[in-house]
Order: structure tokens, then sequence, then C-alpha cells
């Protein structure tokens, strides 16, 4: 297939000053949890975008000198001429499909809290140091201070240029870089030639990209990522303020402008809070005020809508980190005329999660997303079937589903029976609550492709019993069939049952879920308890609320949605509650629940009290739904019997966790079939010993 013509702008090639990107799909520099750590494996993962037609490809921030030390997370590094080998592979990768490579390097300034080098952190003025409120201050740099920064960061650009790299990002974006701090008046305040008016707030910015663009003359590109906005009103850079007043006196100077808003949270915002293109109210007016080519995220996906942003002139490239995370193909599927073929990311951040976790990004909707080196998987590809068995998968939630996509795709039969009359499984019941609406893309990418397969046959209200599998005739069985949440009470916090859980007047989110009205009818207030920390007890509270209830959100943690700090959604989630009239009582467990009350008791004092209430929704923990699979597991001879080699629980049967993890053990299950598998089921990378070794 040809792609169709009224795309055919997205792949008119950019000059990026001296280089030319093939066409307009520019992956902005993102983190990614293995960065120095895992270095092969983030080469082989930014190789892989580059052979999905991502013109420009692009590291995540790269710290440039021991002073810039954000230990302990995994980002790129860039110190001395031992780290230009790693990079040099990155550039290797990206090149063997003809694309840009590009280097951000970063001095995280007050972020640096320089926890492995021991020095003393960095910044425009004396400030408290990094986050986790860790007790270090930085201190205001001097002219010496900034002298050297100036050449450190020269140094690097010398060394990504020795390692391979064609554009080289001058970066002040995201609140995260040193040079970008200089220009905030909240940051600054230096009264030499560096502080005061905006001129001498910017001096450093400006010479950063001058002296750059000095070294590399015409050999590499010259970008520059800059936050216009912060979305913090008057107290920060505001786009139709200084912000555009900064594009405005640099205008000319770089060869590109990336452009956004600060920080990471507000860029790279969920689906949850947030439509596509979300930043384009702020950064559009770059374009009028700079002759240059000028790129945008926004977790664009539709391509007539990058189309129309080309076509109005709001961005000459369009950006995409999430986007190219869930689906590294997507140029080259809107370029073949497989539009449908998109695997469009769903705005969740478990990627940004597991970056935040400082282990290896996991994507939803990519279960190959890390696995690219380490267990040799390609998103495209996937090697053929080994035997003729008939594969049977009972269950299609995400891992049912993407189990049947897989397998399918290595040439099996397959068939997929279901219980319920939808397929989607849990994504498709929690799309229906607030908020949640793009995750049902898991679903949707997945049930499109397989109808597009003839292998692959689908069966709706088909509740599988053990006689019925074992009658199938099928040699190798899945088992997907999913979890439910527990009502007794056991969750993070409580390892004992929480009394009167037996009550009518307790709930689920699976009984929220399946539309139970009863708590609606039983009036009064709903507590609803949140042992559980992630999504799940605050769209139940949102539901409630707009079923017309009034709900008390009660939680062992100090916050509401807890590890959502890591989604970067916490903050928006518990405004958004307390501004829908819901009451957050926080750091109390739940001891007891009667037919018109429960009791709580204070995390620290132990102190109890009494709160009137009609009905309590328990979001704590949840149970594999794994019967069928312990029955069949249990009589092997009766499985050989009927023929079946295989039998495997995947996804929340076997582990209740993330989308991604069911997604994923789906994906694995489909690789796995047929192959040898080591005990350790993937390539490690380990730290090389150093020379020398001597006691002191
Ligand atoms: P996962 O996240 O692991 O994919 P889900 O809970 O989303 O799990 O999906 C499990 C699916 O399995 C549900 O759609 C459920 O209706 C289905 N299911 C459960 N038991 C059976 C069964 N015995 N036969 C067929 N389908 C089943
Ligand atoms: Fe998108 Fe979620 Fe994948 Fe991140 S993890 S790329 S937000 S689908």
């Amino acid at each position: 297939m040809s792609r169709d013509p009224r795309y055919d702008v997205l792949f008119e090639p950019v000059k990026i000053g001296p280089v030319t990107a093939k066409n307009r799909f520019y992956q902005a520099p993102h983190c990614n949890g293995m960065g120095r750590t895992f270095p092969s494996s983030m080469a082989a993962m930014r190789g892989v975008k580059a052979e999905g037609g991502w013109a420009v490809v692009s590291t995540e921030q790269i710290d440039i000198h021991p002073t810039a030390d954000i230990t302990p997370a995994t980002e790129g590094r860039l110190w001395s001429d031992e780290d230009i080998p790693y990079l040099a592979r990155m550039c290797d990768a990206v090149h063997e499909h003809g694309s840009l490579a590009l280097i951000e390097p970063v001095h995280n300034g007050k972020w640096a809290s320089n926890l492995y080098s021991r020095e003393v952190p960095l910044f425009p003025s004396h400030m408290p140091s990094g986050d986790n409120n860790i007790p270090v201050q930085c201190r205001a740099m001097d002219k010496a201070d900034i002298k050297a920064y100036r050449r450190w960061h020269l140094d690097a650009v010398k060394r990504a240029k020795k390692a391979g790299f064609d554009i080289i990002c001058c970066y002040a974006g995201h609140n995260l870089s040193l040079s970008g701090m200089f220009m905030l008046p909240r940051y600054n305040f230096r009264t030499d030639e560096y502080g005061g008016s905006l001129e001498n707030r910017v001096r450093l910015f400006r010479e950063i990209i001058e002296e750059t663009k000095d070294a590399v003359g015409d050999t590499m590109g010259v970008s520059v990522r800059f936050a216009v906005d912060e979305l913090r009103g008057a107290e920060g850079l505001e786009c139709h303020k200084e912000g555009r007043e900064i594009v405005e006196m640099l205008a000319e100077l770089p060869d590109l402008w990336d452009v956004n808003v600060a920080e990471w949270h507000n860029d790279s915002i969920t689906s949850r809070f947030s439509e596509e293109g979300h930043q384009e109210p702020f950064i559009d007016f770059v374009k009028k005020v700079t002759t240059k080519p000028v790129v945008a995220v926004g977790r664009y996906t539709s391509p007539d809508r990058m189309v129309s942003n080309i076509n109005k002139g709001v961005m000459d490239m369009i950006g995409a980190a999430r986007p190219s995370i869930a689906d590294p193909f997507l140029p080259k599927k809107i370029e073949e005329g497989r539009i449908e073929d998109i695997r469009e990311c769903i705005g969740c951040n478990i990627c940004v999660a597991w970056d935040m976790m400082k282990a290896p990004m996991r994507c939803t909707q990519n279960p190959t997303k890390g696995e690219e080196w380490r267990k040799g998987w390609h998103p495209e590809r996937i090697d053929p079937k080994k035997d003729d068995g008939t594969v049977l998968i009972v269950g299609a939630g995400p891992s049912g589903l993407e189990a049947a996509l897989a397998t399918g795709r290595r040439g099996h039969d397959v068939i997929l029976a279901e219980a319920s009359d939808e397929l989607g499984g849990r994504v498709t019941r929690e799309s229906k609550l607030p908020g949640l609406n793009a995750w049902a893309r898991v679903r949707d990418y997945r049930t499109y492709q397989i109808s597009q397969m003839a292998n692959v046959e689908v069966y709706k209200e088909s509740e599988l019993t053990t006689e019925q599998v074992l009658e199938f005739g099928a040699r190798h069985v899945a088992i997907a069939t999913g979890s439910r949440w527990r009502r007794d009470g056991y969750g993070r916090n409580h390892q004992f049952p929480i009394p009167g859980t037996d009550g009518a007047n307790v709930f689920t989110p699976d009984d929220v879920m399946d539309g139970t009205n009863s708590i609606v009818s039983l009036g009064g207030t709903v507590i609803v308890y949140d042992d559980d920390h992630y999504y799940m007890a605050s769209v139940m509270a949102e539901q409630l609320v707009a079923d017309g209830c009034r709900v008390i959100y009660v939680t062992p943690e100090s916050v509401a949605a807890a590890w959502t700090s890591l989604t970067m959604e916490q903050v928006r989630i518990q405004a958004q509650l307390l501004e829908q009239g819901v009451e957050i009582i926080a750091s109390h467990l739940l001891r007891e629940i009667t037919t018109d009350s429960v009791t709580l008791e204070c995390g620290f004092s132990g102190v109890t009290k009494k709160v009137s209430a009609a009905a309590l929704v328990m979001v704590v923990a949840r149970l594999p739904v794994d019967d069928l699979y312990q029955d069949l597991a249990s009589d092997p001879d009766r499985l050989a019997a009927a023929g079946i080699e295989t039998l495997k629980r995947i996804g929340d049967c076997h582990g209740p966790a993330t989308i991604a993890a069911a997604v994923y053990e789906g994906h694995r299950f489909a690789r796995e079939l047929g192959e040898e598998v080591d005990e350790i089921p993937f390539r490690r990378e380990l730290t090389g010993l150093a020379d020398g070794f001597k006691l002191p």
C-alpha cells in the first residue's frame, strides 16, 4: 500500500542548519530508565525508532559533569571520553536507518544533588537542592563557576561530535537545566551581568548556544529546547510575556526551536487530564517569531491532526516521545498507508513511572518496549510458529487479546474465548470510568488487528469450563481470566480481615463497574477506602460523585492516590477530588464497618474516630481468577490425554498488576511458545570491572 497523498506533507525533508531530516517526524528527547545503566538496551530502542521512520531520534537528558550528577536516576552521562562509546553505539543504530541522532546535554542545576560525586550543587543563587527534601543546599555560582560550566558544556558538545551525533540540543526546558534556571526571577537573585534584566538572565543561555554553534560550525545542527510557559501564572514564565520575549531575543540563533510547557508533568500530561495537542495554545506563537523550523509535542497519534498543524503553521516537525514509545513505527505506518495499524499511546504514563522508579521503561501499548536488545523483541516482527498446534486463549482482556494477536502473527490457528459479550476485559470496564476513555485503545488496536486475521477466531459469551478446555483439541492453552477486587480488606496496610466487610453495604470496584446501583440507592455518604494507591480509588470517587453521592476518600497514605505521583498525576487527582467536593481523610486506617458508620484509626497516634457512612467501596487489592487454571494444572495426565502440551496462566490471572504487565504477559506467551527459554530469560548488561584494583 502507498500513503494517502494528504499525508505527503509529513514526508517532506526539513533542514536543521547543515543537516537535513528526511521527514517531519521528530522523536523528542525522552528518559527511558535505561540510559547509561543499560546502554545496549537504550541504543537498540533508539535504533528501532529510526527503523520505524523517525527522521530525528534523540537521547534522553545527558548529564555533563560531576556537578551535574543526578544519581540515582538512570539517564545518560557524558563526563569524559570514556562515555563516548555507548553513545556512539546509539548513533550507529540510528544512522543505520538513515536518521539523524540528536543529543541533549544537560546540567540539572538544583536538581543535581550530586549524591554520587559529592560535589556541592550549583545554582544561580543559594537554594535548597533536589527533591525529596534532601538536606543539601546549592551554592550560588560565581564567575569562575559560570566560566567552568560553559566549558563543560562545550566539552560535552565536542565529545558528542566524536560520538557521531548530528544535532546538539541546547536545553532550557522543563525547569531542568541550569541555563534555563538562570532565566527565572524566582531563582535568580544575582546582581552581576547574569542577573536582573531579562537580557542578563538570558545571557548564559545565549552564550551556550553561541559557543555551541561556533564549536560545531557547519558539521552539526543546533537546536534549542525551551519551555515557553510554566503554567504557574506570574510566578513563572508565561508565553505571552517573558516566555515569548526570550524566543524573540534568540529567534534566529538556533537551527531549530523545540518548544513546550514546563514542567515535565505539564508537558507529558496524562490523557485523564488532557487531549492530544494540549500545548498548541501556548506554543503557536513561536513560528510567527522565528524563521527557523519549529517542533512541538502533544501526544500526537492522528496523522490528520499532524497535517493540520503543519498546514496551519503551528509547527514544522511533529515532536513525539510517548507516541514513539507506544508505536516506534508510527511514521512508517503513515508512509505505507496503514494508519489503522498505528498502536496509539493511551496517555497512561506507565513509561514515565518506570523511569521515575529508575527501572527500564515499560509501555502499556507496546510490550516490546525496553526488550528490543534484552530479549531481541522487535515491535513489528515475530518469528513464525515452531509447530502446527492450535492455540486456545481463555479470556479476552488485554492479556488474552495480546496473546491471541501475537500467536496469530506467528501463524498459529488461534481461538479466543471470552465469557462476557464484550472484548477487552478490565480495559473495557475501566475505560468507562471518568477520564479513562483513551485506555480503550488497548482493546481497539488489538480487536481490529485480530479482525483482519483469518487464523484467529473469537467467541464471545463463551465461558469455558475445565471439560470444555480439555475437549477443545488445542495443543497450547493460555488462561487469561483476570482478577477480581477483594472485599475483605486485605491490602498493603491490612494483613487481617477488617470486621464488617461481609456486610451488604460493602462494595468493590467490580460492583461499581458492573453497574450495581444499590450504592446510590442506599443514599447517604459513601466511603471510598484506598489501600491500593494507584488510580482506581480516585476514579471510583469521581464516578460516585457523578452518580450523585457524597463521598469521603480515606487512605492510610498522606495523600490520595499516592503512587500516581510517579505517573505525574497525583496533584491533579487530589485537586480534582477536592474540586468535586470529595472530603479526603489521609493517614487513617479502616478498622471496622457497621451498617451506618466506619471506624477509622490515625496511622500515627492510633486515635480512633467514627464516621457516618451508608456504604463503603473497598479499593485494596485483587485476587487472581485462577480456578480454571488451577483445576487444569492439577492433573497433568488429563492434560496429556487431551493433547495439551502447554498450559500457562497469563496477565492478572497470573499476578494482578498493571495493564502494561498483562499485555506483556500475553506477548511473552506468544514469543516463548515452542522456544527454549533460559532460566534468566533475557540478556543482562553488566558493569565492566575497573583494571588494577587494589585495596587502599
Ligand atoms: P487481564 O488484565 O489479565 O487481561 P482481565 O480481567 O482484563 O484480565 O480479563 C479477563 C477476561 O477473562 C474477562 O473479560 C473475563 O470475562 C474473561 N473470563 C474469565 N473467566 C473466563 C472463562 N472461564 N472463560 C472465558 N472467559 C473468561
Ligand atoms: Fe503511552 Fe502509556 Fe505507553 Fe507511555 S506507557 S507510551 S503513556 S501507552
